[in-house]
């Protein structure tokens, strides 16, 4: 659990094996939590961050592709983002990513670490197989929390805020599937190998779906009533957050697979079926 601040066992560990590169993806990422207990946030995803690229550096790895978000750019000032908009962003989580997307850059230009920074917006999805899938606990993110309303695992989905400034007045996030953001990272590492030197990419669909349109999703894929309960913003949510992934489609040759909401949602309620068989509850064939 706490491997990556462990210099102990991270230089046993690369001293051990020959490793060409590195993915990190062992950070904190609740926006909500981050709010409440920053210091987690800062130990976890800044110092431990640290102590990997130091180990690294030690044990002549120098490729590493970072699992950065879409929330170090805080409140969106045009319709899409792309690479170039202003870091800005409104809570913890995101400037903790923004911290070491920094520092990632200072290690590069002094030390000559390479490093890919993968700017995800909303994953999400499930290996169309149903064989993996996401388990938080607790689990915070909407569509397996809308699902697991539909499955009977969770009595009802609350909205967190109506009164956002858009259309519907909930929140408008930008869903990729987890599958092609795997594509991306073995596209990123191949291009580090190949000598493509330092980069960052904002990786999903280009398409904004609110809330409640999820839900709506959520109800046609799985032919059931989710119950829907109305509540509070969440604080340090944005309104919007839409990418624009131009950039990694040209420069990265990546073409996500699975740009449709309604397979993304049948392939996350495909591994609900799992999660809910564990729990006892009945799903439909
Ligand atoms: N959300 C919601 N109810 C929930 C969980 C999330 O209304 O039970 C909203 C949340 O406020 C955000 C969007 O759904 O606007 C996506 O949230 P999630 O936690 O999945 O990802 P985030 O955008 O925070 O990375």
């Amino acid at each position: 659990m706490l491997a990556l601040g462990d210099r102990a066992l991270l230089d046993r560990l690369f001293h051990r094996s020959g490793f060409d590169g590195v993915m990190h993806f062992a950070a904190h990422i609740e926006v909500g939590e981050s709010v409440a207990d920053p210091a987690k946030y800062y130990a976890n995803n800044v110092t431990g961050t640290q102590v990997l690229l130091d180990a690294m550096l030690l044990h002549g790895i120098d490729n590493l592709i970072f699992s950065s978000s879409a929330a170090i750019f805080g409140e969106p000032r045009h319709r899409r983002i792309d690479e170039a908009h202003a870091k800005a962003p409104i809570n913890p989580y995101g400037r903790t990513k923004l911290v070491v997307e920094r520092m990632l850059e200072d290690y590069g230009a002094a030390y000559g670490l390479n490093s890919v920074c993968l700017r995800y917006f909303n994953a999400a999805g499930a290996d169309p197989g149903g064989a993996i899938g996401e388990c938080h606990e607790p689990e915070t993110h909407l569509i397996p929390r809308v699902l697991s309303a539909a499955s009977g695992r969770a009595a009802a989905v609350t909205v967190f805020g109506s009164d956002h400034d858009t259309p519907d007045g909930t929140c408008v996030r930008d869903y990729v599937h987890v599958n092609d953001l795997c594509d991306a990272h073995l596209l990123a590492m191949r291009s580090l190998w190949a000598g493509g030197g330092s980069a960052a990419f904002n990786l999903g669909n280009g398409n904004g779906f609110s809330v409640r349109e999820v839900i709506g999703t959520a109800r046609a894929v799985t032919g059931r009533d989710i119950p829907v309960v109305t509540g509070a913003r969440r604080t340090g949510d944005p309104a919007c957050l839409v990418a624009d992934s131009k950039r990694a489609r040209k420069e990265l040759g990546w073409s996500p697979r699975y740009e449709r909401l309604e397979d993304i949602v049948a392939h996350a309620w495909r591994w609900e079926g799992v999660l809910a068989g564990r729990c006892g509850h009945r799903m439909p064939d």
